[in-house]
């Protein structure tokens, strides 16, 4: 298997998990070829089979990773895609998932200061202070005592430093 930078394996992650291994599979052919390929150069190069490859490609081009031309057969007369990787595009799609994430962290951090917590010793499981009120302050799953979460703090510790993490990747790669 190759090896990626941090910033291209950190991609290809995010491929993966937004769409599938194959996806990443189709992706990678594109990348270590450097130009444009055609599905069978792709089936080629991954070993997929070619339904795969054509569904890879097209969630692929849907959500902005990879782009294509299409070109006429000169002598079969039949259309050819060639696909290459949207270098012009990605940028703006990874910017738009860690703005996301960071919205995401953002409200997690609101309701976590907001919100004081109780906690079952025993199964850990969380609760609202209303909840825990409602429960009469006795875990509704074991009947242990609710005790107030001390963990907390730690939690918004983190929390905060991952949105300030966030906040300053996304502004050092929106002023450039
Ligand atoms: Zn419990």
């Amino acid at each position: 298997m190759a090896e990626y930078s941090g910033e291209v394996e950190k991609l290809l992650l995010m491929i993966e998990r937004l769409v599938d291994q194959d996806a990443r599979k189709v992706f990678e052919a594109l990348l270590e070829e450097g130009k444009e390929l055609s599905e069978y150069d792709i089936m080629d190069k991954t070993g997929l089979r070619g339904s795969v490859v054509r569904r890879s490609l097209n969630i692929l081009a849907e959500k902005g990773f990879v782009t294509y031309r299409r070109v006429k057969h000169p002598e079969k007369g039949r259309i050819i895609f060639y696909w290459s990787i949207n270098y012009d595009g990605i940028p703006a799609i990874i910017e738009a998932r860690k703005r996301a994430a960071l919205e995401k962290l953002r409200a997690l951090l609101q309701k976590e200061e907001e919100n004081t917590y109780y906690v079952c010793p025993l199964d850990g499981t969380r609760y609202t202070f209303e909840e825990a009120l409602e429960y009469e302050f006795t875990c509704p799953r074991c009947g242990s005592m609710l005790e107030p979460d001390e963990d907390r703090e730690i939690r918004l510790e983190i929390l905060r430093r991952y949105v300030s993490m966030l906040e300053a990747d996304i502004s050092g790669a929106g002023s450039g």
